[in-house]
Order: C-alpha cells, then structure tokens, then sequence
C-alpha cells in the first residue's frame, strides 16, 4: 500500500516545526505534493533549529561550548561545519529531506534520480540545494535566503521572499483540508482528543478516530474497550457492522475514515446512504476487497489498522 500524500504532509509539517518562514514551508509541501504527483515519495526531516539544537548539533564529533554550556560529543561524527546563527535552518530559511520507500515505511538515503528530480522541483519553486554546492555538498538540504547573510539574519533583518510561481499565491498544501480541519475539531470536542486542527490526516488524527470508534463501541454496543487509539484484535473484533440506513456517531467515523482515505461519503452528517454507500463500494474496489458495501470487521481493518 502506498503511504498516503497527507501523511507525508503530516509528517513534514512536524519535523519542520514552529519557527519556519511561512513561504519557505508552504513552498517545501508544494514540493512534497508535486513529487508525490510524479509518484516519488518524499518527506521533510527538518525545517527549524533552534540555537541550541544547532550548537548540539556542531558539537557532534567535536570538543565544543556554546553559552557555556557543554555540547562535546565525540561518540559522533561531524555532520556539520556551522555553527549556531550559521545555518538557515536557524532562521527557518532551510529544509533537508529524503526519499521514503513507496509504503512510508523506510528513508532512503540514495542520491538516486528520484532524488535530484525533488531537488530539482525544489529549485523550480525558488530553493537553493546544497548538492549544487562545490566544497561540500549537502544533498537533503535546500535552503532560501532572501539575498540575506548570517550577519544580517542574526542583526534581526527579515527576507522578502514571495512564492515562486503565480499558482502558489496560497497553496493548498500549506492550509490542509478544511473537511478535515472540522472532522479534528469534532473529533476534539466530542472525544476529548487534543489533535491540532491542521488538516493533515497523520498518525495523531488516526489514533483519534480510533479513539471515538472504540467510545462508541463501548456507548452504543456495550462493549468494554480500553479507550486507547491503538487498533488490535481486541477493537476489531468488537467492531459492528455498518450498512445502508446506519446512522450515529458511528457511522460519522465510517464517512470521516473514507474520506480520509481520500473518499467522498458525502455530507458527514453520520447517516450511511447513498453517497457513503458509493464511497465505502469504490473503497473495497480499490483495496481489492469483498465490495459489499457494509462496513464489517475487514472494511475497519483496512481503514484503521
Ligand atoms: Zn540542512
């Protein structure tokens, strides 16, 4: 199964982390969705560093004091030469990334041709890649510097930067779904989840939908599920099946799954008809399941394991 776009999403917008130019991070999941786009899998290792994560970071395989704290770290090699306001991950200016294997599952490391096409998308929305450079050549790193130095960077001076292409006004990729943003939001006030409201379906969103299946399991079939998000035999075996003329909280996780899955159930207004009939039918199609259009234990499986 191939990992799904929002997940790489997902998982880029956290390694980034708070503190990234909004264009450079908006630009970095444009590059992401377009790679997927040209079915290469990528994700997004790091955006910004802190000074004292960059100071960390110097003192691997070094004798090194930053703010006279000790950050020596001689068990590891050196992976880098700047030190801490040196790098444009400290401005939020710069991204690494790397290729991951067609099921999500594994980093790929290999400068192969799938690796220099996402480079080369990068360029293309206005990142300079450090495999261009000639003393050493950093080749997950893309970076954009406004014309900025160091200097200028740490004397508090912002860069202008403006995306790249006129499409890019406000990509798609940088606000998440709007759907999803509710069904999180939904999914927070009726379950008491505390998932932010991004509208990425990654592994926290996941876990909360598993959540809210597994309570109303419990609410509305007695069963006696420990409410944890973690799906195992236990939860699917507890799992009723869904069909035609369902209606509930239940059948909302059914239509908020599918649709996670990229489904449109219509409405998400917890009532299994014709449209989630349609969506839930093309979704066994595609995984090469029994399509009866009834959600049982398998359909769950698939959509939650
Ligand atoms: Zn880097």
């Amino acid at each position: 199964m191939t990992v799904a776009l929002r997940t790489l999403l997902d998982l880029s917008v956290k390694k980034m982390g708070k503190g990234m130019n909004p264009v450079v991070k908006a630009s970095a999941l444009e590059m992401v969705e377009r790679a997927y786009n040209e079915g290469i899998t990528v994700q997004i290792s790091a955006g910004y560093r802190s000074l004292e994560e960059q100071a960390n970071l110097y003192g691997q395989g070094r004798v090194y004091s930053y703010n006279g704290k000790n950050y020596s770290n001689l068990a590891k090699p050196i992976v880098t030469n700047a030190k801490p306001g040196q790098s444009y991950h400290n401005f939020g200016l710069a991204i690494d990334f790397f290729i991951v294997s067609d099921d999500g599952k594994k980093a790929i490391w290999t400068v192969n041709s799938k690796w220099q096409r996402v480079a080369a998308i990068g360029k293309e929305l206005g990142f300079i890649w450090g495999g261009d450079w000639i003393s050493f050549r950093d080749y997950p790193h893309l970076e954009m510097t406004g014309g900025l130095s160091y200097k200028q960077l740490q004397a508090g001076k912002k860069p202008h930067l403006t995306f790249k292409l006129e499409k890019m006004e406000m990509p798609k990729a940088s606000k998440g779904d709007s759907h999803i943003i509710s069904i999180q939001k939904t999914l927070n006030s009726r379950y008491k989840t505390n998932i932010e409201g991004d509208g990425f379906y990654g592994p926290k969103t996941r876990l909360a939908l598993i959540k809210g299946l597994q309570t109303e399991l419990n609410k509305q079939y007695n069963k006696k599920l420990i409410v944890d998000g973690k799906w195992g035999p236990k939860t699917k075996t507890a799992t009723v099946t869904l069909k035609k003329g369902a209606a509930g909280y239940i059948t909302w996780i059914l239509q908020a799954a599918l649709y996670m899955e990229g489904y449109s159930p219509g409405p998400l207004d917890g009532e299994f008809g014709e449209k989630t009939e349609m969506a839930l039918y093309k979704y066994q199609k595609a995984k090469k399941m029994t399509a009866d259009k009834q959600a049982g234990k398998e359909t769950w499986n698939e959509l939650l394991a």
